[in-house]
């Protein structure tokens, strides 16, 4: 299976896949601007799908990873750092909102938060996002694989959280899109700038990369996006969340 993929991608294709990660959130703008009822209707199966890819990706391929590069004590104590990182940076800054859910009065049940503070939030969680991929590649090409299909499966449900979260703090249409396209453009920067400063890194650091973004991708899948999923309470989200740790699983098992 190794095989059939190249050594190290040449900067074209890093470009390209740099390109996707921005594409998925953008498709999340443009959803949320033109069918906002239908984003919300079908945006639980998706949210749970990707919720399973990420959680099971990021014990699988990227914790574990980093366990054979830097050691299972350091590795589990940066994806434990990246965790509450990411856990102060969401939690009391981004409402959680991963699709614009409407209290019976038609508005957010939660979240008045200053959209200062959302783009803050956001903007840190792309710029991981990006690193992901520039150490997976750095790393071998399937990890670089796996987390260009984490960020590109969830960057659509974050462009629609982006589009409500800000909805929220009171932010017209027309800006909360233009600053989610701003939002949508630091993954792909972040991803190449991350790919050409990585190279000739040593293990130890990559491990400790991975781990870092392990762990982010761990928090995104079960504190942000799970509990999303779930409160839809359909149990076709069940079946998606687990179809989502299922392609985890057989990527692993491939190999
Ligand atoms: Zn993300």
């Amino acid at each position: 299976m190794n095989d059939a993929l190249p050594a190290t991608p040449s900067f074209l294709a890093i470009a390209l896949y740099a390109a996707l990660t921005g594409g998925g959130m953008l498709a999340g703008v443009w959803l949320m601007r033109r069918y906002e009822v239908w984003a919300v209707r079908h945006g639980g199966e998706l949210i749970a799908f990707a919720a399973g890819l990420l959680v099971a990706g990021a014990l699988i391929h990227f914790v574990d990873r980093a366990v054979e590069l830097s050691g299972a004590g350091a590795a589990l104590a940066w994806t434990l750092v990246s965790f509450l990182a990411l856990y102060v940076a969401e939690a009391h800054v981004v409402p959680h909102t991963h699709g614009r859910a409407p209290s019976e009065h038609g508005v957010f049940a939660e979240g008045r938060t200053l959209g200062p503070m959302v783009v803050g939030g956001l903007g840190l969680h792309s710029v991981v996002d990006g690193l992901s991929v520039g150490a997976g590649f750095s790393v071998d090409p399937l990890v670089g694989w796996v987390a260009l299909v984490l960020v590109v499966a969830h960057k659509l449900p974050e462009g629609i959280a982006s589009m409500s979260a800000l909805y929220a703090s009171g932010v017209s249409g027309r800006r909360a899109a233009a600053t989610t396209t701003i939002l949508a453009l630091i993954t792909p920067l972040a991803v190449i700038a991350s790919f050409l400063f990585l190279k000739g890194v040593g293990p130890r650091t990559l491990g400790a990369l991975l781990a870092l973004t392990g762990g982010a991708f761990l928090y995104v899948g079960a504190a942000d996006l799970l509990p999303e999923g779930q409160a839809r309470g359909r149990l076709a989200n069940t079946f998606f969340f687990l179809a989502g740790v299922a392609a985890m699983v057989a990527v692993k098992v491939l190999e």
